[in-house]
């Protein structure tokens, strides 16, 4: 794996550090009030299990996964493959947890369907957000860290499945996306 990796973007130290900003947020605002995290599989599990771990607060752990059909990139149609029961959801205090906020489209959608299914609140934490590519206006509660319109993997990100397990995050050589 590591001979595909161009470049490292943030370290396991930089992680480590982005994401204890960030639960400090989180933890701040669920002081008083329990929530549910709602994680979006597969790619925020590897997030979620390291925040919620440093959130000391009463909360509860459920999962989503959308996929989406069509050309594959961008315009393809989503679609609902599991959702938390409408008990894990009504009158609740959601907070959805992934890796990536890119066009916004699946994060919007999810928070759709969780206030539709009686959420009381629905509020967002990415690890990363890439600002420049949103096509529809979502923004994120709570994030780690901001970056360019540049393809990642690692921690959860994956290109066609693989290096989810890569402890960094980081930019594949071009090579690897042409083969
Ligand atoms: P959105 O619906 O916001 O466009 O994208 C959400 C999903 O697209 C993410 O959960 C992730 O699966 C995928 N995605 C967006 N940008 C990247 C990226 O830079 N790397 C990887 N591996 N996946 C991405
Ligand atoms: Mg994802």
């Amino acid at each position: 794996m590591a001979k595909d990796i161009e470049r490292i973007l943030f370290t396991e130290t930089d992680i480590r550090a982005g994401l204890s900003r960030v639960a400090q947020e989180v933890a701040a605002y669920y002081r008083d009030a329990p929530c549910t995290v709602v994680s979006v599989l597969k790619g925020g599990c590897l997030f979620t299990a390291d925040i919620i771990r440093q959130l000391p607060v009463p909360l509860r752990l459920s999962f989503a996964a959308v996929s989406s059909y069509g050309d594959g990139t961008t315009g393809g149609r989503l679609s609902l493959d599991y959702f938390p029961t409408d008990q894990e959801i009504r009158e609740q205090r959601i907070l959805l947890v992934d890796d990536i906020l890119d066009t916004g489209r699946t994060l919007a959608f999810l928070r759709s369907a969780l206030l539709k299914q009686g959420a009381r609140e629905v509020k967002t934490c990415v690890l990363l957000d890439k600002p420049a590519r949103r096509t529809v206006t979502y923004e994120a509660d709570f994030r780690a860290f901001v970056i360019e319109d540049v393809f990642v993997v690692g921690y959860g990100l994956d290109f066609a499945g693989s290096y989810r397990n890569l402890p960094y995050i980081a930019v594949l050589r071009p090579e690897v996306y042409a083969e």
